[in-house]
């Protein structure tokens, strides 16, 4: 199943209708996206004499020409690497030379690093800005066909965000994407062809990956002219394109939840937010609640399961009524249709409801593994299981909350501390804006609980306040030793605060040096 049939599908079905737009204006009707598809698709084959299999990277801020290289790619039967735009040049060079890319794709604010790594990364033949001449011809190209993608075939090459070490490409086969849209529709909301998906987050992640089901069903794919979140832009755009659905980091859906013109017409023109990808703190969500209604639904994933483990639906977070519900609010919901989820112990071994392990998945939407690197892809997949990396536990009615990623976890004086309970209680205190808790290593304790803290207004509230404020929630020996007051904490391009920065920050200090070995 190849998604560049949908765009085909669509030109015959609806050939009139709008297909991608920028902004408010229609960029192309569904005949003219195919008819583009099918172009660049031409102009890839025979241009650059590629052949199926071949990766093409992707290195573009949010624009329609995204999306049309994207199906293009797959209709020619390549293989696609978005990659994330925000990146350094030498992570760029990483990702394109660990993908073998022969082309690749990018814009004018990128063009510069993008084309100087034309000749340093070996396998790359051409960097095609778009819009610009070489994208000119392209779209003006002999159309080809549109190709096969087996079932196992790569079609996405999903690197990692890159919080911890060097990024991987967890390779995502056409079944994967199939599975990943199939389940959308299960678990999070049907979908129609009068319905639109805003690209308000990075294409390259999640906000690409959800946009396949509207691509499925004859949606419209908006990308904002800001190509990003402004709160009166997408106010405007919720207006103009009705029953509008877009992927959200938590720390945009706060943001837009502030932000007084989405709240005025939100409840009236806004389908779904799918919100994801990190935490979402219960104090953030009740506030979303307020001004969305319940037009909100929770996704937890992974780039190697893309966007599907687990859901907590809109159902969920309308049942105020439940004596759960907070509970619920605070999980990260059950698993999806298309996986088996786990929790397990050091040796694999399932642990039963309430105890905390490693959640691993199993299902047809699991990545295939790494690109080129079967260490890692056995270490991952090992016993048919994929290894999220994240510490769960369900509770009695398979509802799954996330207790950290398993290398955030703290051990101070031999008891297990979550980093996300310290952080909930911490967020409890109307003083506190944000907060990072991280370990610093500890003579004594092996390590010592430390939060750096966002204070909310201009005075710090006193660290006496903050103690009891934990005390008042969660064990003593969980409480913070030491808190710091900072402007801002650290964050990566998709919002997630990056710890190991603030760890490293602590090891730094001269006090600590001796720990350091
Ligand atoms: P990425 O592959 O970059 O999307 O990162 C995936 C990781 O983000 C997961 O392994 C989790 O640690 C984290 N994550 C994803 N969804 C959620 C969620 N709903 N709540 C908390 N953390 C999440």
């Amino acid at each position: 199943m190849n998604p560049a049939s949908w765009v085909e599908r669509n030109a015959r079905q609806r050939p009139d209708r709008p297909a991608l737009a920028e902004g408010e204006q229609v960029h192309s009707t569904w005949a003219g996206w195919a008819a583009t598809v099918a172009a660049v698709a031409g102009g890839l084959r025979t241009g650059f004499g590629l052949a199926p299999g071949d990766r093409v990277a992707i290195v573009m801020r949010n624009r329609p020409e995204y999306l049309e290289t994207l199906f293009a790619v797959w209709h020619a039967g390549l293989v696609a690497v978005p990659v994330n735009a925000r990146l350094h040049r030498e992570e760029l060079a990483y990702i394109l030379g660990h993908s073998a890319a022969a082309v690749v794709l990018t814009d004018e604010e990128h063009a510069d690093d993008v084309r100087s790594l034309v000749g340093e990364v070996a396998s790359l033949r051409a960097a095609v800005v778009a819009p610009g001449e070489a994208w000119t011809r392209l779209v003006a190209a002999p159309a080809a066909p549109l190709a096969t993608l087996r079932p196992l075939d790569p079609a996405w090459l999903f690197y990692t965000s890159g919080t911890t070490g060097r990024p991987k490409g967890a390779t995502l086969t056409a079944r994967n994407l199939l599975m990943a849209s199939l389940s959308y529709f299960a678990d999070i909301d049907p979908v129609s062809a009068q319905d639109a998906v805003l690209h308000a987050a990075p294409l390259s992640h999640g906000s690409g990956l959800y946009g396949l089901p509207h691509v499925a069903r004859g949606a419209v794919s908006v990308v904002p002219r800001s190509g990003g979140v402004d709160g009166a832009e997408i106010a405007a755009l919720l207006q103009r394109w009705p029953g509008t659905s877009f992927f959200a980091a938590p720390t945009m859906v706060k943001r837009l939840a502030g932000d007084a013109a989405v709240a005025a017409v939100a409840r009236d023109h806004l389908k779904t937010i799918i919100y994801g990808g990190a935490p979402m703190y219960l104090a953030d969500l009740e506030d979303a609640l307020e001004v969305f209604g319940p037009r909100l639904a929770q996704i937890y994933g992974q780039g190697e399961t893309p966007m599907t483990i687990t859901a907590l639906s809109k159902a969920d977070h309308a049942d105020r009524d439940d004596p759960r519900w907070r509970a619920r609010m605070q999980s990260v919901g059950t698993p999806r249709t298309d996986v088996e989820v786990r929790v397990v112990d050091d040796e694999d071994r399932e642990l039963p409801a309430g105890e905390p392990g490693e959640i691993v998945v199993r299902g047809d939407v699991v990545m295939a593994g790494y690109w080129d690197d079967p260490a890692a892809t056995a270490e991952t997949l090992r016993g048919g299981w994929l290894h999220t990396g994240d510490v769960g536990s369900f509770d009695a009615d398979g509802y799954l909350t996330l207790r950290d990623r398993s290398k955030d976890l703290i051990i101070s004086g031999g008891m297990n501390i979550y980093p996300r309970e310290v952080e909930e209680a911490l967020l409890t205190h109307p003083g506190v804006r944000a907060a990072a808790v991280v370990g610093r290593p500890d003579p004594e304790w092996g390590e010592a609980v430390v939060a750096f803290v966002v204070a909310d207004g201009e005075a710090a509230p006193p660290p006496a306040d903050l103690d009891r404020t934990c005390l008042d929630r969660i064990a003593r020996y969980k409480r913070p030793k030491e808190y710091r007051f900072v402007d801002a904490l650290p964050t990566n391009n998709y919002g997630k605060v990056v710890k190991r920065e603030l760890r490293q920050r602590l090891r730094d200090e001269p006090g600590s040096a001796f720990l350091n070995g």
